[in-house]
């Protein structure tokens, strides 16, 4: 049979394995399969450690049965069999109901696959599957390592790792796999070839094996999206922009002039990076990297102003209405008159603010949409509700986005798509993004750094608050709480949950505990997070009795949002229990505590961005991390480890190590899978920017990319699974 990556699997596996595959792994193709690489491998002998496996987990084990009882069941008819299985460094239960598992001998190995769970005190697998390996089993199973691949219900690490051996009988070998990779960058960095590493990665001999294999597979994953992004830069740098100089006497100047503070060292260097770069007919494409409360928005307003007194109109993007709302505000006021041109007490050499969300009742929408196509509208405010179609600039010349980490690249590229011309992006992002996630995440932008907080800024110190540990803490934090308000400040109270009838944590994405745990269960048998309705009902009937409580959360009707939001911000509301709605962008100064519910259940970026609220003010802020997690769990240490620093850079280090790489990296990911499977952008930081360099030169040189089909091909490949990525999210 020929055989290419092409090939449909159920032509080598058959119809019904190939359609488990798909459901389950979709796996379809002959090159999925090849790129599915175990997880690990289990060797007999070195133990897999299943004491540390944690309820709930989906995993596959390979150990030797050491005891088979059956008895009859008291409560119901049948048998029940418990077998003991070990592998010298612990032990656990198998329990079948009624089924046949005769060939479970004392002695036998064999790869059991199950969902842990917890009986009494042991944990046991309730009627796992299972495949022994029998001596005259072929010769899969005498090999020293047993491929472990990420598996499904359905599909078995056993009956893939089957499913390679019938691809390698079928094509005598993975000789027709043709290598992308250019012979003389392989030899310039000594990898294997393609054919060999996939020989290797999946029926390796030693540990070595997999590692020089793992190596060469890591530089496809990384010259890969290194080429996708690299083109996508040249694309951008060869799109005909439109200057947008600065002028005199214009908007700018008014801001400038209204300013109530001076501009930090760092805002003026990135503000004049941004005025040179909008005064050129390239796009600018950068990204504005700035710790939360570093004044990135006063330097976005500058870049706009600039761009609307060079006849454009600028679009300011967020992600929440609240959010979009306060910065329509807060720039209405800083512009004043100038922000109301057309009005009776407007400047005329002003322009206008819109605020576009989607929550405008049908007619002030049409007013907005109205002022944006005709170009009265010099700066637009607004949330996904921009994006839509129906949303036409008369002459798009800047699009600002606010903390990207919510939005995606073609978000971005939808709202650029709206300009006549490719307009001039700004991104900004209080996220601080480790070096190697700048490099593939963000690839295709330019990057500044704020690094300063304004000064008079009291900062923010943070706790933990562990009650399981230590139950009396807890009292002492709403003392805290009832001290500030007392001093005349206000407080924050954060839950995970808004209450009543959600029953998941809609309003986190709290990582799940990526501790190296294989095959994550759904199941979660921890209690509901806290919520925000229960909460507050708790303070005002309890500890912070007296006090003028309120709530907010993403389920109250945007007018309704933004009033309460407004009672925070002018000190009538004194302590404000809310949803993450209050994690990105909101400035209320006089709030100096705030109390994370459930800290547990938040990820540590968004803990770093949470206590940003507390630290806008001349006040220290404080932040208790409120958790029910033991000091000593790896979740208290993350937590501790967020109350010891305030070093941003720091903490997005420790949140790619805790965060599944599929969820940093979003955009990338094609469908369900994540394009990267091998490549760590916490360890590969050499390899990332090395390919990064390659990428950019094979790019520049002969016919670019024209002379390496096979190269052009995968990034074809990769580029297509963007763009169906976001036309399912759409
Ligand atoms: P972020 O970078 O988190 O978006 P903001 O732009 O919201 O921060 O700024 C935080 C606060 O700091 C705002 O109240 C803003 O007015 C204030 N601010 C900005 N720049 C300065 C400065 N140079 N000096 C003093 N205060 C400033
Ligand atoms: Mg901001």
């Amino acid at each position: 049979m020929t055989v290419t990556l092409d090939t449909d699997l159920a032509r080598v596996l058959g119809a019904k394995t190939a359609k488990a595959m798909a459901e389950s792994l979709e796996l379809r193709t002959v090159r999925d399969l090849l790129r599915h690489y175990p997880r690990r491998y289990a060797t007999r002998g070195e133990m897999t450690r299943l004491d540390d496996l944690q309820v709930g987990d989906r995993v596959t084990v390979l150990a030797q049965v050491r005891r088979v009882v059956s008895r009859k069941m008291r409560s119901r008819p049948g048998t029940l069999t418990e077998v003991t299985v070990g592998d010298g460094a612990g032990e656990m239960q198998l329990v079948f109901f009624n089924r046949r598992h005769g060939q479970l001998q004392q002695g036998a190995w064999g790869l059991f696959a199950g969902t842990v769970g917890q009986y009494r005190n042991s944990k046991q697998f309730a009627h796992p599957d299972f495949h022994l390996i029998t001596g005259d089993d072929d010769e899969d199973w005498a090999r020293a390592l047993i491929p472990i691949y990420p598996a499904s219900k359905d599909v078995s690490s056993w009956v893939i790792q089957k499913s390679i051996r019938l691809l390698l009988d079928a094509s005598g070998g993975f000789g027709f796999v043709e290598d992308p990779l250019p012979p003389r960058l392989r030899s310039r960095h000594g990898l294997l070839s393609l054919p060999a590493a996939l020989l290797d990665i999946h029926r390796p001999t030693t540990a070595d094996d997999v590692e020089r294999a793992g190596e060469r597979l890591k530089w496809d994953e990384a010259l890969i999206l290194q080429l996708v992004l690299a083109a996508r830069r040249r694309a951008a740098a060869l799109e005909p922009g439109t200057a947008r100089p600065r002028g005199r006497g214009g908007l700018l100047d008014a801001v400038d002039a209204a300013l109530p503070f001076a501009l930090t060292e760092g805002q003026r260097a990135v503000g004049e990076e941004l005025a040179a770069e909008l005064s050129r007919d390239t796009p600018m494409h950068r990204l504005l990297q700035g710790e939360v409360g570093s004044g990135k928005t006063v330097v976005a307003l500058r870049a706009m102003a600039q761009v609307v007194d060079a006849g454009g109109q600028a679009a300011l993007l967020a992600p929440t209405e609240v959010l979009a709302a306060q910065h329509a505000r807060s720039i209405a006021g800083m512009l004043g008159p100038l922000a109301r041109a057309g009005e009776l007490d407007g400047d005329p050499a002003g322009t206008k603010v819109v605020l576009l969300t989607g929550s405008l009742k049908a007619v002030a929408r049409r007013a907005a949409r109205a002022a944006v196509a005709d170009g009265s509208a010099g700066i637009v405010v607004g949330t996904h509700a921009l994006l839509q179609e129906g949303v036409d600039f008369a002459d798009l010349g800047l699009v600002v986005v606010d903390e990207q980490h919510r939005f995606g690249v073609e978000q971005r590229d939808a709202l650029r798509a709206k300009g006549n011309r490719p307009p001039h992006v700004l991104v900004m992002t209080a996220t601080p993004i480790p070096r190697t996630v700048a490099m593939t995440v963000y690839g295709d932008l330019e990057t500044s750094v704020l690094r300063q907080l304004p000064s008079g800024r009291g900062g923010v110190a943070s706790s933990v608050v562990p009650v399981s540990d230590k139950p009396a803490w807890l009292g002492r934090a709403w003392e805290r709480v009832r001290e500030e308000v007392a001093a005349g400040r206000q407080a924050y109270v954060v839950c995970p949950r808004i209450g009543d009838d959600d029953t998941g944590s809609a309003e986190t994405d709290a990582p799940e505990d990526a501790d190296g745990a294989p095959e994550k269960g759904g199941e979660d048998d921890r209690r509901p997070p806290l919520a925000v309705l229960d909460v507050a009902e708790g303070l005002r009937e309890g500890p912070l009795a007296g006090l003028r409580i309120d709530v907010l959360h993403g389920r109250l009707a945007p007018e309704d949002k933004e009033a309460r939001m407004r009672a925070f911000a002018s000190g009538e509301t004194q302590v404000l229990v809310a949803t993450t709605v209050v994690e990105v962008g909101v400035d209320v100064p006089n709030a100096t505590v705030m109390v994370v519910m459930d800290a547990d259940r938040f990820g540590v970026s968004q803990l770093h961005q949470l206590r940003g609220r507390v630290a806008r003010g001349k006040h220290r802020g404080l932040c208790l991390l409120v958790t029910e997690a033991r000091e000593t769990t790896a979740t208290g240490q993350r937590l501790a480890a967020v109350a010891a620093t305030s070093d941003g850079f720091e903490l997005a280090r420790l949140d790619l190590e805790t965060r599944r790489e599929g969820d940093v990296l979003g955009a990338v990911q094609s469908g369900k899978r994540s394009t990267l499977r091998l490549l760590s952008l916490l360890e590969d930081e050499e390899l990332i920017a090395t390919a990064r360099a390659e990428a950019t030169e094979l790019l520049a040189t002969g016919g670019g990319l024209a002379d390496h089909p096979g190269l052009a091909a995968e990034v074809a490949a990769l580029a297509t699974d963007e763009r169906a990525t976001y036309l399912e999210k759409a």
